[in-house]
């Protein structure tokens, strides 16, 4: 049986698909994953009726159909804004399919003359004759079970057409392999699921249209990923706490160098989390901890003070963040502030040239170097720290709980802190990370004004250039950001490109742009001219999102802005108001692109300043994807599960979770393999093969 699956091509790409290249697998990956198993794990988004007809007749004109048809003749277009006709048989009756942009060699290989097809599409009728104009599918006969009847309905991508879509997850099928159970089969029983097979079969493939039944199915594969996610935390945290770790004890002299050097105070709830922090470290087994902040409320400093405890002592720190220019920023900032002690520090990035590389790499490796800040380059393959002690993730939101774990592998045991500034309610981050602990800021330095947020039309975008003027008189740094676009980088830089020619023939050298593709240098040497304000005007990518703290500027403009979540705007927001000085957002939106709705989610950053509010809208308008930053990211925590609504079935699985986990030393080795392979369906990251139950 269990042969079977691990020959089976669940796990393969999806390029093996037929219809699937890999030019389409890039726009499914978008969508689902890589693998057949992602493909099959897609939830529909809703069911649709479509009926079969053996012949077309007037009572079923503006209906749904499926119908079957020979093709008769071409009738190509002469006129190009002629449709293109198709006439074809059905029955005693003719039907011609018409399409309106049409190339004559594709409709030609899609509908040989003399051949059987199924239609899909609206019955129309002009005149005395039954038309379908576009249909939705033309598929060959042996596909006529899957065309009608009710059909399961998938969030597409542009690019991707639901019949292809559906067409995929129909060959994807062929390929599922029944498992054995793995759930307690009294849950089962009580839920009335079915097998995991028949329900992924079910589910696209729905044979009533009922929405009770969708639930059904969603129910029970929430569950397997509910299971699946907590045997996993189970067996990292069993790794983790196995050994006792090193205490890390504090340096008071650093610390209070640190202090004296920074020309604020902390705030009380800095010093209290850096105190459950320092609690923490003083132990002997592991710190997991979780430092939540609002944007600006200086988490950065925390880290730093906790971090330097490390200095002097034969231990290694390593501060990972999620873009590379928050690296760079928060390296200069590490080596300004430990310029006067001895210890080394680095910067780690996928970007950095070879050579360099393997010296940081030999550095790591033989302990000179203490203190590593970088980005998801530190949890490489070719990374093996001397020492690793203490690990701090900015920005966790980020990452992936496995990435986490793979960082802390790196260490025997090392002490973890994960900073964000995007709040995660307790119950949740307590399912989503096992036992973790939280400590939080819960002011803002006293320094701050109220950022003024303002909503404008880009009708006025020349408006805003003229009211730039008196800040650069005053030279105070302005961030200009220019959207996403359709999740390319390339075309992102072209709009960046463009207002950033347009802004020089206003401010000349003032104005500087920065983006994704840019070497470490390059990058580097614009942070500086920015900082020191050779340069005032910085056009971006999103790429500044989170974490760049430049303390002078006051002004960010934010185009297209309802294209942006709304913790996403909040954290850019967060890239003003730094200091005392007034500071401002201005929220830009291209009048047809906007509607009431996006109106609404605009407002709700101009009228909030606290990000747990804005989170909390961000949740209620969005998925719980989203508002993590998961989804941005490129990186989902879940394939099904609603972390904000499953919450039952996630407490009902964790309960099962330690039970499986418990009894897992005590397990036939049959019985463990379902388990891994169940842990491997629902796994979220392909590199992480090595967590199973051994
Ligand atoms: P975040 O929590 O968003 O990471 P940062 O750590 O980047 O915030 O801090 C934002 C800015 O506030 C930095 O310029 C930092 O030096 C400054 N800062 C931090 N703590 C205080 C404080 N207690 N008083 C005044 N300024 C502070
Ligand atoms: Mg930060």
């Amino acid at each position: 049986m269990l042969d079977n699956i691990t020959k089976s091509n669940l796990f393969n790409s999806i390029e093996n698909i037929k219809g699937i290249g890999p030019k389409t697998s890039k726009l499914f990956e978008k969508l689902c994953g890589t693998k057949i198993i992602d493909l099959l794990l897609t939830m529909p988004r809703g069911i649709k009726k479509r009926m079969f007809l053996d012949q077309v007749s007037e009572q079923f004109l503006k209906e749904e159909v499926a119908l079957i048809i020979t093709v008769v003749k071409h009738i190509p277009q002469f006129n190009p804004r002629m449709p293109y006709k198709i006439l074809c048989k059905n029955k005693n009756n003719e039907i011609e399919i018409i399409f309106f942009r049409g190339y004559t060699k594709y409709l030609k290989k899609i509908l040989p003359v003399g051949e059987n097809k199924v239609v899909c599409g609206k019955l129309e009728k002009l005149g005395s004759k039954y038309q379908i104009i576009h249909p939705e599918s033309i598929s060959h006969l042996e596909e006529l079970p899957y065309l009608h009847g009710s059909l399961s309905l998938y969030s597409l991508t542009k690019g991707l057409t639901m019949s292809l879509y559906r067409k995929s997850i129909f060959s994807a099928l062929k390929e599922l392999i029944e498992i054995p159970e793995w759930i307690n089969e009294a849950i089962i029983k009580k839920n009335n699921w079915h097998t995991w097979k028949e329900t992924i079969e079910l589910l696209h493939n729905p044979k009533e249209l009922n929405d009770e039944k969708i639930n059904k199915f969603k129910d029970r594969l929430s569950f397997d990923e509910a299971l699946s996610h907590y045997i996993k935390l189970l067996i990292m945290k069993d790794k983790m706490k196995k050994n006792i770790c090193y205490a890390v004890n504090v340096n008071n002299e650093i610390k209070n160098k640190i202090l004296s050097d920074i020309n604020f105070k902390l705030t009380g709830s800095q010093l209290k989390v850096l105190n459950e922090i320092e609690n923490d470290l003083n132990k002997k087994t592991p710190m997991l901890r979780l430092l939540q902040g609002d944007v600006g409320s200086g988490k950065t400093i925390i880290a730093l003070i906790s971090l330097a405890n490390l200095i002097n002592r034969k231990m290694q720190g390593a501060l990972m963040v999620p873009t590379e220019i928050l690296a760079i920023q928060h390296y200069n900032y590490f080596s300004n502030m430990l310029k006067e002690t001895n210890v080394k520090i680095a910067l780690l990035t996928s970007k950095i040239k070879k050579k360099e590389r393997d010296d940081i790499y030999e550095n790591i490796e033989n302990g000179s170097i203490q203190i590593i800040i970088g980005t998801h380059a530190l949890f490489q393959k070719n990374v093996n720290f001397n020492n690793l002690n203490y690990i701090v993730i900015d920005e966790q939101h980020r990452f992936g709980v496995h990435q986490k774990f793979q960082l802390s592998e790196k260490g025997s045991n090392p002490h973890v802190l994960v900073m964000t500034a995007t709040p995660i309610p307790r119950t949740l981050a307590l399912t989503m990370y096992g036992n973790m602990n939280i400590s939080k800021i819960t002011e803002l330095p006293a320094n701050r004004t109220k950022i003024e947020t303002r909503t404008i039309s880009s009708n006025k975008t020349n408006k805003i250039i003229e009211e730039l003027k008196s800040i650069i008189e005053k030279k105070e740094n302005v961030f200009w950001i220019c959207p996403l676009i359709e999740e390319s980088e390339k075309l992102d830089l072209t709009a960046a490109t463009k207002r950033f020619e347009k802004l020089k023939k206003y401010f000349g050298n003032y104005v500087g742009i920065i983006h994704g593709k840019m070497d470490i240098e390059e990058k580097k040497k614009i942070i500086d001219k920015f900082k020191s304000k050779k340069i005032l005007i910085l056009v971006s990518t999103t790429i500044i999102e989170v974490g760049i703290d430049v303390p002078n500027a006051t002004v960010i403009i934010i185009e297209e802005a309802n294209r942006f979540g709304l913790s996403q705007l909040h954290q850019l927001r967060g890239r003003v108001g730094r200091s005392d000085k007034k500071s401002s957002c201005i929220l830009l939106y291209k009048n047809k692109n906007i509607n009431e709705f996006s109106k609404k989610r605009l407002n709700t950053i101009k009228l909030n300043n606290d990000g747990f509010k804005i989170a909390e809208e961000d949740l209620k308008l969005r998925g719980f994807g989203e508002i993590s930053g998961t989804k941005q990211s490129g990186y989902q925590l879940f394939k099904i599960l609603d972390p904000l609504k499953d919450i039952k079935i996630m407490e009902e699985a964790l309960v099962e979770a330690k039970k499986i986990f418990e009894k897992r030393k005590n397990m036939k080795k049959e019985d463990k393999n379902i388990i891994n392979i169940f842990l491997k369906i629902y796994n979220q990251s392909s590199s992480m093969d090595y967590i199973k139950i051994a």
